[in-house]
């Protein structure tokens, strides 16, 4: 049987997204409404194209010595993915047959039982926690946390290797009352190979005005280097792995 799915674009050389060199899948459809997203575009899951997993395979295998030379392979983003789990299990499974490392970058805003079943092919998840607060989460977000907290303790239990992403936007999450939260959370987590406190940038303000959304941080600053220091130092001082990204203006 074929299984197709719907992406919004793909990116053969990617490597921010997992570790080396990645091939970067975003696929199409997202249940969440951030108000820093900055890929808007890909909210509707009726958007995008249609591809089924044997064409994807084809393109991917194209890059698959780069990959395997940098320790890298596939990533899939969003979007959100896990709304297609079908499609990307049996990406990842052809992936896995194919001997290509696979992450899913995820908001875990879905049902434990769908997620476990894309998680058995899956080799690391980027889980993004947009915050520990259920107010805050919900008012940056539009939906609950409970669905992402419940699987990043279930990634631990099951010793999944993740990165955790932490979006620092400035009068938004950057209390440090909001990051020890956080950082109390997975403190005792064993699974986590990193957290990257990821600086709040406007790049994709553009986009909201061009489908005619309401950008709600148009006034809100990117953090400063010392700010994303500090969220790191909260991290450090409970021994989590972490780094600060670059800021960009
Ligand atoms: S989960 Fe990602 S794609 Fe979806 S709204 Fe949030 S930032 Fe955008």
């Amino acid at each position: 049987m074929t299984i197709k799915g719907r992406i919004h674009s793909m990116e053969s050389c990617g490597t921010v997204d997992g570790p080396g060199i990645r091939f970067i899948v975003f696929t199409q459809g997202c249940p969440l409404r951030c108000q820093y997203c900055h890929n808007p575009d890909t909210w509707k899951m009726n958007d995008g194209t249609e591809i089924t997993v044997d064409e994807l395979i084809d393109e991917i295998v194209k890059y698959k010595s780069y990959m395997k030379f940098s320790g890298g392979g596939v990533t899939v983003s969003g979007g959100e993915p896990l709304l297609q789990p079908q499609f990307i299990k049996e990406l990842f499974r052809r992936c896995q047959e194919n001997g290509i490392h696979t992450a899913l970058d995820t908001s875990g805003y879905v049902k434990l039982d769908i997620a476990k079943e894309v998680l058995e092919y899956t080799d690391l998840v980027l889980l993004d926690i947009k915050s520990y607060d259920p107010k805050v989460f919900q008012e940056l977000t539009g939906v609950s946390n409970e669905p992402t907290l419940r699987l990043a303790q279930y990634l631990n239990t099951i010793h999944k290797p993740v990165w955790i992403r932490y979006v620092l936007v400035p009068h938004l999450t950057d209390d440090p009352a909001l990051v020890e939260g956080l950082a109390n959370f997975l403190k005792d987590f064993t699974n986590i190979k990193r957290i990257e406190v990821l600086p709040f940038h406007k790049m994709g303000e553009y986009k909201w005005k061009e489908l005619g959304y309401e950008y709600k941080l148009w006034d809100t600053p990117t953090p400063t280097e010392k700010q994303v220091e500090e969220a790191v130092s909260i991290f450090e001082k409970y021994n989590l792995p972490v780094e600060g990204g670059k800021v960009k203006k």
